[in-house]
């Protein structure tokens, strides 16, 4: 019997108790932002001239200036000291798409062999961590193996607090000595400039003043399953990979509905307000909980806040879900695609513009004039998605998230633009140059058209597409449950940034030939819509008709990341990027490398792990049952039968086995690339056909043989 690991019992020991429930006022008024360093708190503590000084860093992005380091230093010791802290740590953002921590005690040992607490400006603006150990698809090799941190200034540091303790948090960037970004926030706080820039240069030819900052907005609806950790230290794969290697669908998948904005189960429910409450002491705020579509699946998801902080406070928030299930004997599994046949988990990214003052650049407005910069904004976008659906999809590209895009599930793989009818219906006929439908739709003037009133959540009719217009916003949903929504961002600053520019320089040509602002907006979003309306599309994202009218379209399909991750280099993207001072060659050439690497050491665990289990536990299992079955005196029919049906799937299990273990053996060649091409086209395969042999295994062996916990246990027992 495989029903008693100590494993579990030794999880279980160190369960905390969860928080005592806090009242409404003190959730909204004193937790928020509790264990946050805001810009208030530190108006308080410093003086006039040292805080105005840190302000204007702020203002202009810059690193803070070392003549005011040691004194903002001492401030946020003393600060972090009341919260209870013993340790520092520079928070950043290597390429595994994780988050990274190295912890330094305040601690320093006084001459009279006693200590204080120190920590200096030096300590604050700058620290070494021991890079070697992180991805840096070769940026380091050719020059020093070394890597450094640099406080972020515009996003506020925090504390993170554990059982017995609490770590000040200070986020940073992650670059090599040769100035190299070797993590995703540096990119993310480029390209939100870059995106800054051309968007400024646009709004002052539809007449904004000249200090207008823009900067893109966003909120990431994350999407988990929950199991109990009883089951999950049972199964290798989930502890080793994330998902399930294994496992028979079981006979009720989601196919009630019953589960999608039901009620939520009362520990899970304890769960989630403890989560809550963690993070709104960390300045997340988050909003909206509920069940998702798949048995023991569920959603959260924050207000939108300016995309670096916003990016920062998603790492947080995978972070606590993680740690607080454990709390509940849960675990949360953040992986996209956890149980074959089940929906899987994405991160809808929605995103938008806005400027200082709060105007958000893709919303309709109500005057004509407000509706002609919208629709040109709304035009960027669309040119900027059909330019560029290749770096979209190398945005969201992960072994872990193929099995949700290009499978046969939602997003496709095909980058496509959800408009909805309405909008839709405004630019077709602005291309064909009719007029309004009715008094609502009219064209006023020189053909700027009223918009009509667009409805909010029209694209919640319509999920099935990558990249929807939800209202005011758009909404990316191939990006995956687990991954860091700091690419995804970057590459949407950034095409945006670029196609802002250029329809600028076209607006600003017709401007110069003498016509209104309005007219010519209108004349160049008619222009670009003719252009690039084959990315939109309206209809079901998931049909085979769709595939085929892409192919027709011209749009690209790349199934799989590996198509998508060999187009990263390409020279349009890296003229791009360059361009725009995002990611310089190098830096793309690096990118590629660690998600070739990614993808690569991904699946090799899953074929060593799929290769462990079947041999060590499968295989067994059905032996066991083998011997149950023949050691009857007189068998039954029903025993014969039933034993040589295990033996016949056995054998192929053992076949499959075999072949898999030969590829697992294998790399495929020396390059990275090729290695990962090996994985994709032979180990995977090998894979499946033992998963195969082995689900119908489970429907065969007694239960009570079984080694691995079933599909059917761990989504439905709660
Ligand atoms: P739904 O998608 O269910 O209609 P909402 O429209 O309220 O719900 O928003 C879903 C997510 O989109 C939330 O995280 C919300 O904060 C975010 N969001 C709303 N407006 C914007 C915006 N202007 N920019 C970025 N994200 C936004
Ligand atoms: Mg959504």
């Amino acid at each position: 019997m495989n029903r008693d690991f100590d494993v579990i019992s030794a999880a279980r020991n160190w369960r905390v108790e969860a928080p005592a429930p806090a009242t409404p006022a003190q959730v909204f008024g004193e937790l928020f932002a509790s264990d946050v360093l805001t810009l208030d708190e530190l108006r308080v503590r410093l003086s006039k001239p040292v805080y105005r000084s840190l302000q204007a860093t702020l203002e202009r992005g810059e690193r803070l200036d070392p003549a005011i380091a040691d004194t903002v230093a001492l401030a946020m010791k003393a600060w972090a000291l009341e919260k209870g802290a013993t340790h520092y740590t520079h928070w950043f953002q290597p390429l595994t798409g994780y988050t990274a921590e190295k912890h330094d005690a305040f601690l320093t040992p006084t001459s009279d062999g006693g200590a204080i607490a120190s920590f200096s400006g030096k300590e604050l603006i700058q620290a070494e961590p021991d890079a070697s150990s992180f991805p840096s698809g070769g940026l380091r090799a050719t020059f020093e193996a070394r890597g450094y941190t640099a406080w972020d200034p515009s996003s506020p540091a925090f504390i993170m607090r554990h059982a017995n303790g609490a770590t000040l948090c200070i986020p940073t960037a992650f670059a090599s000595w040769t100035g190299e970004a070797l993590d995703n926030k540096t990119p993310l706080l480029r390209s939100t400039e870059a995106l800054n820039r051309s968007a400024q240069a646009a709004l002052r030819l539809f007449g904004h003043p000249e200090d207008t900052r823009v900067s893109s907005t966003l909120g990431a609806e994350q999407e988990y399953f929950l199991i109990a950790e009883e089951y999950y230290y049972r199964r290798p794969d989930l502890v080793m990979t994330g998902r399930t290697l294994f496992g028979a669908k079981p006979p009720r998948g989601q196919e009630l509905e019953d589960h999608y904005f039901g009620a939520i189960p009362d520990r899970v429910l304890s769960f989630m307000t403890d989560v809550e409450h963690q993070l709104y002491a960390l300045g997340v705020p988050v909003k909206t909980r509920h069940n998702e579509v798949a048995p023991g699946q569920f959603e959260v998801a924050p207000i939108f806040e300016a995309s670096n902080v916003a990016a920062d406070h998603q790492q947080l928030v995978m972070q606590v879900l993680r740690n607080t299930a454990r709390k509940y004997g849960l675990v949360a599994l953040l992986h996209e695609k956890p149980f074959a046949g089940v929906n899987g988990s994405g991160k809808h990214c929605n995103w938008s513009m806005s400027t200082s003052s709060g105007l958000n650049l893709l919303d309709p407005g109500e005057t004509p004039h407000e509706n002609a910069q919208f629709l040109f904004f709304c035009a960027a976008v669309l040119k900027a998605v059909d330019e560029h659906q290749d770096l979209l999809r190398v945005s969201v590209a992960s072994a872990s998230n193929d099995h949700r895009l290009g499978a046969n599930e939602a997003p496709p793989a095909i980058i496509s633009i959800f408009l909805g009818e309405e909008l839709t219906d405004i630019f077709e006929r602005l291309v064909s140059g009719e007029g309004g439908r009715g008094a609502e739709a009219g064209v006023l003037g020189l053909g700027v058209p009223v918009l009509p009133h667009l409805p909010r959540h029209a694209g919640d009719r319509n999920r099935t597409s990558p990249f929807a217009f939800t209202g005011n916003k758009f909404e990316f949903r191939a990006v995956g449950s687990s991954q860091s929504i700091s690419f995804p961002i970057t590459v949407l600053n950034t095409i945006v940034a670029d196609a802002i520019e250029a329809l600028s320089a076209q607006l600003r040509a017709k401007l110069e030939e003498g016509q209104d602002i309005d007219s010519a907006a209108v004349q160049v979003v008619k222009e670009t819509y003719a252009r690039h309306r084959r990315i939109v599309f309206n209809g079901d994202g998931y049909a085979q008709a769709w595939h085929e009218e892409a192919e027709r379209r011209g749009l690209l399909n790349l199934r799989t990341s590996l198509d998508a991750i060999e187009r990263l280099s390409d020279p349009k993207n890296v003229t791009l990027f360059s361009r725009y001072g995002v990611l310089s060659e190098r830096e793309v050439q690096a990118r590629q490398e660690v998600l070739y690497d990614q993808y690569f050491k991904t699946v090799n665990i899953e074929g060593e792990t799929t290769e462990y289990i079947a041999q060590t536990m499968i295989l067994p299992a059905a032996a066991n049952y083998l011997r149950e079955l023949c050691a009857v005196k007189t068998p039954a029919r029903a025993l014969t039968a039933t034993a040589s049906e295990v033996a016949a799937v056995t054998d192929d299990l053992y076949d499959a086995l075999q072949h898999l273990r030969e590829q697992n053996a294998a790399l495929g060649g020396e390059e990275i690339h090729e290695k990962a091409h090996h994985m994709r086209d032979h180990v995977i395969p090998a894979m499946q056909a033992v998963r195969g042999a082995a689900d119908r295994l489970e429907r065969l062996v007694s239960e009570t043989l079984w080694p691995l916990p079933t599909y059917r246990q761990m989504l439905f027992v709660k």
